[in-house]
Parts: structure tokens; sequence; C-alpha cells
């Protein structure tokens, strides 16, 4: 007789386990096989890429799944991103314009040991009743119609055994099963490779530099606990502290500016560091030698892109076997947590006896709506990474959308509200349109600046918490809100979104154009390329307190505005 379960999913990473938890939050009784191909428990540091998290991911591991208790106690908390731009002297970090957080955070975040971290999660979803097998590789998916239920085989201790389940969840990562066996492979135009490797122990990078000034702007252990990126011109290498005491380095990097063969092996990895960031070079090489090195590993290209995610067959993608773009801004845990989200409510829904098709068709197309919007964030802007003055603006505008749009949506459970959805997403006028339309139009405007814009700026350090409304944008996340006053939420977000565009391209119009500095905007026309709208209704003029706060981004000084060109 072949068992039955509710759920099967293949694959016991981070999407897996976490929608096993979640399911089992929500529905104690549900009956849930994880597949998982890897023989043995994960070892420590060494284990898997994806250790920073931001806030939407960690509002749901914390919260929705209840970890905080564990992630409190066993991973490390995490003091913001932060990004040392390109200068003369590389050598000295204390002379790069530093972005990040100078005092401490009022939103959690973490960085994730994600050996410690699968161990506890695959240990916690088998107290609650699910079965995880480990040296369980999937040999073969068939899937059925209402009637029947889908059979899932996989290979254990040498011999197949089959099971059948009334859904499958693919949470394989790059394995991709279903995608591959339904040949649901999207094209992808962001072309980045990387390279990452584990050193044991801790390293602090407040050592870097003796200038006591530059070390004592921020308590001490805070430069620590970032997710730390050194960047220049089509590149950024991250530094990031883990629970286990150690230590993940990685580069990523534009192939057009960073050949793939100048960094595919621990050994290039180390020369190009030599190259391109000579301190980091200088302070990890030693490290790496003999027992220090505890992985290397690469990944070519690694964006990619799906067609499916949800199917009222009952099935579905979750986490890296769908899609993924770019870590820049540790997004990953964050696509797996809507991920989840959507599937789990499918899943539950189902259960109950709900007509699901519908829904399955309204989430996927809102979460491949939301990775389309994601992509113009990261792609051909590795261009940029050299440019300290379009990436502060950039990263600034990023965090402000992220905060205001998406982490608001996510806490207030409006992704599963599909009146809310409907209002957001369904007309040309709706919210969700607009916010697309407009974040489109900055991510290219950011491209269009980089031919006037080439001075390199040091010996500065930009908070984005000096920035009022940034504030108030992170710190709302943690507001819980009615669904009757999300919408009017997000329309008021919108508006200071709109007011920010329109604030920052006044700055580098006047700069680059010789633009009056008081023009009035409409922001869904900003561009550096054509025409401007600046007398129609539409057209706006930023508040005080906005024009305030895109000052503070703005390095040049603002009465000695100059035309580059
Ligand atoms: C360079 C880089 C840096 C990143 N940095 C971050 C970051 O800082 N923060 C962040 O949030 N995200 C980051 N990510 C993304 C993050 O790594 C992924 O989002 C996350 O690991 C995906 O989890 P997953 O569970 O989908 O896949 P995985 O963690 O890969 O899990 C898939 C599991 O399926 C198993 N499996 C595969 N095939 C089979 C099979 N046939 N049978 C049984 N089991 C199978 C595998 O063994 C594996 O355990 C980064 C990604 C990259 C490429």
């Amino acid at each position: 007789m072949q068992k039955k379960y509710d759920v099967v999913i293949l694959g016991g990473g981070l999407a897996g386990l976490t929608l096993s938890l979640q399911l089992k939050k929500e529905k104690p009784d549900i009956s849930i096989l994880l597949l998982e191909r890897r023989e043995t428990a994960a070892p420590l540091a060494a284990h898997k890429v994806g250790e920073s998290t931001v806030e939407l991911a960690s509002h749901y591991l914390r919260e929705v799944l209840d970890l905080k208790g564990y992630l409190e106690e066993h991973e490390l908390p995490k003091h913001g991103l932060r990004f040392f731009f390109k200068s003369h002297t590389k050598e000295d970090i204390s002379s790069r314009v530093e972005l990040g957080p100078r005092l401490r955070l009022p939103v959690p975040s973490h960085q994730l040991d994600r050996g410690t971290l699968e161990n506890f999660m695959s240990k916690l979803t088998q107290e609650k009743g699910s079965e995880y097998l480990l040296g369980a590789k999937v040999s073969n998916v068939e899937l059925n119609n209402e009637k029947m239920l889908h059979k899932v085989s996989y290979i254990k201790d040498g011999s197949e055994e089959t099971v059948s389940c009334r859904w499958v969840a693919d949470a394989s990562g790059r394995g991709s099963i279903l995608k591959r066996k339904l040949q649901f492979q999207k094209p992808m135009e962001h072309h980045i490779n990387t390279a990452w490797w584990r050193l044991k122990g801790v390293i602090d990078i407040d050592d870097w530099s003796d200038n006591k000034e530059w070390k004592n702007y921020l308590e001490p252990n805070l430069r620590y606990l970032s997710t730390v990126h050194f960047l220049d011109k089509g590149y950024w290498l991250w530094v990031i502290p883990l629970g286990s005491k150690n230590t993940s380095i990685g580069i990523v990097a534009d192939p057009d500016i960073h050949p793939f063969d100048t960094f595919n092996t621990y050994e290039k990895s180390v020369e190009w560091m030599k190259v391109n960031e000579p301190l980091a070079y200088k302070m990890l090489e030693p490290l790496g030698r003999g027992e220090g090195l505890l992985d290397f590993r690469i990944l070519k290209h690694f964006a990619h892109h799906t067609k499916r995610i949800y199917s009222a067959d009952r099935w579905a993608v979750t986490g890296e076997s769908g899609a993924f773009l770019d870590p820049f801004y540790s997004p990953g845990s964050d696509f797996i947590s809507l991920n989840n989200t959507w599937l789990g409510d499918l899943i539950l829904r189902d259960l109950a006896g709900e007509d699901i098709s519908l829904r399955a068709q309204i989430y996927e197309q809102a979460h491949l709506a939301w990775v389309d919007s994601f992509l113009p964030i990261y792609q051909e802007k590795y261009k940029l990474m050299g440019n300290a003055q379009i990436m502060v603006m950039k990263i600034f505008w990023d965090w402000a959308v992220y905060w205001a749009i998406p982490c608001v949506l996510f806490v207030n459970n409006a992704f599963t509200d599909l009146k809310l959805l409907r209002e957001l997403f369904a007309s040309e006028k709706g919210l969700g349109r607009k916010f697309a339309d407009l974040h489109k139009r900055m991510q290219d405007f950011f491209l269009e600046w980089l031919p006037y814009e080439n001075r390199i700026f040091e010996h500065r350090y930009i908070d984005p918490f000096d920035l009022a409304m940034l504030r108030e944008f992170q710190s709302a996340i943690t507001v819980d809100m009615e669904s009757k006053d999300l919408m009017t939420q997000v329309a008021v977000n919108l508006n200071k979104l709109e007011q920010m565009a329109v604030a920052m391209f006044r700055l580098v119009s006047t700069q680059v154009k010789g633009t009056s500095p008081d023009i009035r905007v409409n922001p869904y026309t900003i561009t550096l390329k054509g025409e401007v709208d600046t007398s129609s209704d539409e057209a706006i003029v930023p508040s005080e307190e906005i024009v305030k706060d895109v000052e503070v981004m703005w390095f040049y000084e603002k009465e000695s505005a100059v035309h580059s060109r």
C-alpha cells in the first residue's frame, strides 16, 4: 500500500522547511513528507549561501513561523546592509564613502548560519509531526488531475519508494524538478556570476583601520554585524558574520566588466581581490591558508526565471526552484516568504474544500509581476557600482520603495487579500501598477545619469536613518493595520515616493541639464533623455521635508551645481 500525504515537499532547504513549518502552524494535523537528498545533517558555516536576511523575511521567520526565540539565541542579530564605495585609496577603508545605519535598529533582522538553521528547522518540523527523510533523492513526479492523487518516487538506500499526495511543492532549489519536467523555464536577461567561500573565525572590519575617529563612529560590534558590501564598477564583494563564529565572503560580478575566469577558483578569487579590493586581500588571504578555508563555491549566470509558480492542479514551486534575481539587497529569503505565503494559503484552502482556481491564477500573476518589477533594480546596474553618488541615491530609493510598499503589504497580510490585490493591480490606474511604472522609470533614470557622473567622493559617512522619510517607512513596518487603512497607507506612501522621485530628479537635472532647481515635474515622465512634463496637472513640487531628505544624499554643494556637459 502506498503511503498518502496531504503535501510532499521536494527538497528540504530553506523554502521547503519553512513551508512545512508554516503549514503545520496553520493546520497541525496536515500530513507532510519532506524529501531531502543530502545524506546527513547540514555542516556548519560551509553549507549554503544566503545568510543575510532583511525586514520582510525577518518578519516571516520571527513572527509568522515563531522562530524569534531560536534566532535570538542561536543566530546573529544583523546591523543592516553596509556599503563602501570606490575611493582613490582602497587600502584605507576609512577613506571610502560608507553607507549604513549608525545607531541600533528598531526593526530586527538576522545573519543566518544556514547549516545551524536548517538543522534546527528539520528537527522542529519533525517534532510537529512532519516526516523528513534525509538521503531521499526524488526520482520521478507523476502529476494527476482532480480525481487522482499525484505520485512522487524517490530513491533511498538504493531502492525506489513511491508515495501519493494531494499537493506537490517543489522546493528543490536549482534542482528545479518541476520546471525541468514541465519545461517552464523562462529566459532571464541578467547575467551575473559569483564565487563565495567561508573562512574560519570572526572577522571584524573595525580592525581593518587604525583610524580611531572612523572606528568610534559606530558602537563596537555594529560594523561587524552588518552585511558588508565593498563596491566598484561591475562588482561587489560581501563579508557576512555567522553565528557559528565563522565568516562568509563572496564576489558577485558582471561578466562584461569582470570575466568569470578571473575569479572562478579560490586562487583566482584571491588574485582578483589583490587587484580590486587590496585591503580585503591583505586581511583575508592569510586567513584562507590551510584549514582556515572551509569551502569554496561558484555559480555562473545565477539569475533564472520561471513561467509557472502555482497551479490549481495542486502543484507549485517555491524558493529557488522558481525564480531568483540577485543577492545585492539579500532578497532571496523575502521571495521565499512571499512564495510560501501564497502557496500555503492555496494548500490550506484546497484542503478545506475551496475551489482555488481563481486564486491560483491571481497569485501566480501577482508573483510573476513582482519578480518582473524587481528585475530592473539589478539589470545593468552593475555598471553603476563604481559611482558613489548614483549608488547612494539608488540604494536610498530602493530601500524607500521596499519598506513603503512590499514590506507594509506583507506584514499586514495583504498578499492573500483578493480584494486588495484587485484594487492594487487590476486597473491601469491601480496603485500597484503606478508604483511599478514609477519604480521602472527611476531605475532607467539612474542608468541615464551615468554618462554625466564620474566624481570620486571620499571621507563621508551617510546614514539612511538621517532621512526622516526612510526612518518613518522602516519603523512603520512594525505597525499593524486594518485592511481598510492599508490602501490609504499605500496611497500615502506612493505619494511620498513620487515626491522623492521628483526631488531626486530636480537635483540631477539641474546639475546635468541646467534646468531650474524648482521646476514642477510629473514623476511618471522622469527621464534625462527626452521631454519631461513640467506643466500639466500631474506635475508636482515635493514637500520641503522631502526636499531636505533628498539633499542629505546629495554630495555636491547645491549652490555650486555646474553643468558637467
Ligand atoms: C551568491 C548568492 C548569494 C545569496 N545571498 C543571499 C542572502 O544574503 N540572503 C538571502 O536571503 N538569500 C540569498 N541568496 C538566495 C538564497 O541562497 C536562496 O534564496 C535560498 O538558498 C534558496 O533556498 P531553497 O530552499 O529554495 O533552495 P536550497 O536551499 O538550495 O534547497 C533545495 C534543497 O533541495 C534539495 N534537492 C535538490 N534536488 C533534490 C532531489 N532530486 N531530491 C531531493 N532533494 C533535492 C537540495 O539538496 C537542497 O537541500 C543568495 C543566492 C546567491 C546565488
